[in-house]
């Protein structure tokens, strides 16, 4: 019966296609706290302190101390496709975060948020978008920096929060996500803090800014979070080949793991989950250890932007290297020698 019904196409509403945006942004509380935590970090925080409740699906909130929000700027934040971080000229040429101004409307589709914020020299204010619907802004009271508050995530979308796991396993997930960045960004200070039950709010993890060199700052970062034990049994990595500079640690063998949960790898600063990498990390210590275990290391890929497309996914946790074959062999080549020198240094020591 097509032709005797004919369908009508109909622009959306902003608060529908902000709620389509968000399904791909936002799929549960650890993506919202990732978003809100590097829109911290872009705005050049040195503190950042997150709140929860109930796993981050009744409320979300992230304090910094960075460079704020002007208040006639609010609406702007809060407006889709509305970005401070880049002109659009140049897709490749990204070094912030964010990038495609697509987090805060998305979770106004999906939450209660509540902006306040306050730019040095000017009077704070604030701005709440519930349902799609923004409020006036209006004054506020803050010495500086920003706080983001999200209540109720996935309320106008019960389908999703039906897809919501256990507090625990929720606030687990939102750990994760602040772990990995705070390995991006060891001289930054973070805390996580659980405020379920009107408690005064259990730190699950807190990590003060790292002082030194960026070495000695990451080697205390990863003991802190990965472990003593690890800081211990690992090497520094420090090799570049063709444009690609590879840093970080990975474990000695010996340390090596029944699963692969201490792998975090990054490219250009953002912690990415990309098969190509973990696939390269794999096979550098294919002749050092057996096929059930699983090599424990925090790797950092630094290269000029446009070798990389970090645009693939809203999530952006898949990169895209202009040549993967360069990207493979310096891991693979770096970790080997770093190994097969290790292994030199232990047995010329036993030998006396
Ligand atoms: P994007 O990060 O891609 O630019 P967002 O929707 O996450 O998009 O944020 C929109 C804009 O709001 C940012 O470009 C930035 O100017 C501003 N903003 C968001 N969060 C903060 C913050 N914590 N501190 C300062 N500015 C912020
Ligand atoms: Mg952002």
């Amino acid at each position: 019966n097509i032709g005797e019904s004919q369908p009508i196409i109909r622009q959306l509403d902003d608060a529908a296609i902000n709620r389509i945006a968000a399904g791909e942004v936002v799929e549960r509380p650890a993506s919202a706290v990732k978003e809100l935590v590097e829109n911290a970090l872009d705005a050049g925080a040195r503190r950042i302190e997150v709140a929860i409740a109930n796993g981050g699906k009744t409320l979300i909130r992230v304090t910094d101390d960075g460079c704020g929000i002007a208040g006639t700027d609010l609406p702007l934040a809060l407006s889709r496709h509305a970005t401070s971080k880049i002109d659009g000229s140049d897709l490749l040429d990204i070094h912030t975060f964010g990038f495609r101004g697509e987090a805060l409307p998305s979770l106004g589709a999906v939450g209660r948020l509540n902006i306040t914020s306050r730019v040095a020299g000017q009077d704070a204010a604030s701005i709440s978008v519930e349902g799609g619907k923004m409020s006036p802004v209006k004054p506020a009271a803050l010495s500086g920096g920003t706080i983001v508050e999200l209540r109720d995530l996935f309320y106008a979308t019960p389908a999703r929060l039906k897809f919501m796991r256990s507090d625990r396993a929720e606030s687990q997930a939102i750990g994760d996500v602040i772990k990995r960045l705070a390995m991006a960004e060891p001289f930054v200070g973070f805390t996580l803090r659980d405020v379920s039950n009107g408690g005064e709010g259990r730190v699950s993890f807190r990590a003060d800014a790292e002082t030194g060199d960026l070495f000695d700052a990451l080697h205390g970062r990863l003991a802190r979070i990965i472990g003593t034990e690890f800081a211990e049994n690992a090497l520094r990595i420090d090799t570049s080949r063709e444009g690609l500079h590879l840093t970080g640690y990975a474990a000695l063998p010996t340390y090596s793991r029944g699963s692969s949960v201490a792998q975090y790898l990054f490219v250009n600063g953002r912690p990415v989950k990309d098969k190509l990498l973990v696939g390269a990390l794999r096979a550098a210590y294919f002749d050092f250890l057996s096929r059930d275990r699983h090599p424990a290391a925090a790797l950092f890929i630094e290269c000029d932007p446009h070798l990389v497309d970090v645009n693939v996914h809203p999530a952006k946790s898949e990169v895209r290297f202009r040549d993967p074959g360069m990207a493979r062999g310096l891991i693979v080549s770096g970790l080997r020698h770093a190994l097969a020198e290790a292994g030199h240094r232990a047995s010329s020591t036993v030998a006396g």
